[in-house]
């Protein structure tokens, strides 16, 4: 399998895929191993996971410049995903052992009720390449602490950044039976289900996901699906200062090049501030320089794949068809490399797949409207129900706009983050299930009742 770099389109490397055979043999030592790891104990895993981090702190000058390479996020993106993935362990580092311990729930006279968790067995983590550190740390970190061995399949996009997870994994003293990883794409995936896994997690697209979900279906073991999104942000006329929250809002659309999960994806703009708003707006945008991404010059790199610059020119040429009026950017540039600029489209509306499609790079629609109940409607008018924002310093007012937003995350005066604290739990096709929080701590368990009699 060939790695090409999306900014010069040439070839990075080659590496060899896993077959059939090679999962087989894999699966078989894991199996083997799989006893051993439980026994070391919590502890002793909770060890070899901090030394995992403080690895990728030690490295992240030479794992930084890979993933840059390697999917074209601009270099200080690649360090703050890389820190913000030691956040996310440092989470799971402090509070697993609160959730995980034998826990006494109830003494009834002579009996006592108590719960303790077991791992799930050997898991598959089939992930994505957009934030491979973030969300990979989503699923392998926990899934390890509890027990699991993991089969971790990165993205045939990230498959470098895959390979420096698993040489870290191995230097923090987890072995390659414990953490073994898989090379390859779509068929290598699908090899993958056809194997007898405890478990599967699973990272990217919806149509991905919910292939899954029905081919795993009748195993009868635990799924966790990740899934694309089509974010909301509503401004309501009750802001302080248009261009702060103007920039603030350009930053959700256009971070990674748009290619976030929760990317802001749809704006909409309260008609008394709408000009105005519009203008920051644009201003702002129009300061993202685009460029190789590890000049640090440049805050919008390539676009990881090749063929989503047509997709992107298909949605913007398909608003313009229908009305939309095209502000900013919109054309692939003649220069060599897979680039497309931030685009920004008014005069939109949810006839156009920029309205509805997930877009998943840096093409944003933004749209006039009256009032709340407008904002609402419009927000709850997608299939997916990841995160919503508003912005409004009436926190009330934006609690009950977002209280009627079937979302998972509500964000308020911020977006296009994520809490370590909280469950990240995609609605309708956004996903199933949660990473992070206790939520996600115990995803990667199964409880034990104990009623003991003495
Ligand atoms: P994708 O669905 O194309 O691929 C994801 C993974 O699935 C890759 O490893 C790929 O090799 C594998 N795969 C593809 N077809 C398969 C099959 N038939 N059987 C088994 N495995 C298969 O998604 P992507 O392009 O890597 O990621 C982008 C998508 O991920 C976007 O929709 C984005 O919103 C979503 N995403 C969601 C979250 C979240 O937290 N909700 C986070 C990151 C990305």
């Amino acid at each position: 399998m060939q790695i090409t770099n999306p900014t010069t389109l040439e070839k990075i490397k080659d590496v060899t895929e896993d077959t059939k055979e090679s999962i087989l043999k894999k699966m078989a030592s894991s199996r083997e191993a799989h006893l051993n790891w439980i026994d070391i104990g919590l502890e002793e895993r909770l060890k070899k996971v901090k030394k995992f981090s403080d690895l990728l702190d030690q490295k992240k000058d030479q794992l930084a410049t890979t993933l840059s390479l390697e999917v074209g996020k601009p270099l200080q993106e690649s360090y703050n995903e890389i820190n913000g993935a030691r956040k996310r362990i440092l989470f799971f580092l402090e509070n697993s052992s609160k959730w995980l311990n034998h826990q006494v729930q109830n003494v009834d006279g002579n009996t006592t009720d108590s719960l303790s968790f077991d791992p799930l067995g050997i898991i598959c983590n089939i992930s994505a390449w957009n934030y491979p550190y973030l969300v990979g740390v989503n699923v392998f970190v926990p899934a390890l602490i509890a027990g699991n061995n993991v089969f971790y399949k990165p993205s045939e996009f990230s498959t470098l950044t895959g390979l420096h997870i698993a040489e870290l994994w191995k230097e923090s003293g987890v072995s390659e039976d414990v953490f073994t990883h898989i090379i390859g794409g779509k068929e290598v995936g699908e090899i993958l289900l056809d194997c007898p896994f405890d478990g599967y997690f699973f990272t990217g697209s919806f149509k991905t996901g919910q292939y899954i979900a029905n081919k795993v279906a009748s195993k009868m073991v635990p799924v966790g699906l990740e899934l694309g999104g089509k974010d909301p942000l509503y401004v309501t006329e009750e802001i302080k200062d248009v261009l702060q929250v103007a920039s603030a809002v350009v930053e959700g659309c256009f971070y990674n090049n748009g290619q976030s999960c929760c990317a802001v994806e749809r704006v909409y703009v309260h008609e008394k501030i709408y000009d105005q708003f519009i203008e920051c707006f644009l201003n702002e945008t129009k300061k993202l320089k685009m460029g190789d991404p590890l000049d640090q010059a440049n805050l919008q790199g390539s676009i990881a794949r090749l063929p989503h610059i047509n997709f992107l020119d298909v949605q913007v040429q398909d608003a313009i068809k229908k009305g939309a009026k095209l502000l900013l950017g919109g054309t692939i540039p003649k220069k060599k490399g897979s680039f497309f600029p931030p685009t920004v489209l008014t005069d939109v509306n949810h006839t156009m797949s920029v309205m509805k499609d997930e877009t998943f790079g840096p093409v944003r629609g933004l749209m006039k409207v009256k009032n709340d109940d407008e904002a609402i409607k419009l927000m709850n008018d997608t299939d997916y129900g990841l995160t919503a924002s508003v912005y409004s310093h009436n926190i009330e007012r934006a609690k009950k706009i977002l209280q009627e937003v079937n979302a998972g995350t509500s964000y308020i005066n911020c977006c296009d983050r994520v809490s370590p604290y909280l469950p990240w739990a995609g609605r309708k096709h956004s996903g199933m299930g949660a990473t992070l929080s206790f939520l996600g701590i115990l995803a990667f368990a199964k409880p034990r009742g104990w009623q003991i009699r003495n």
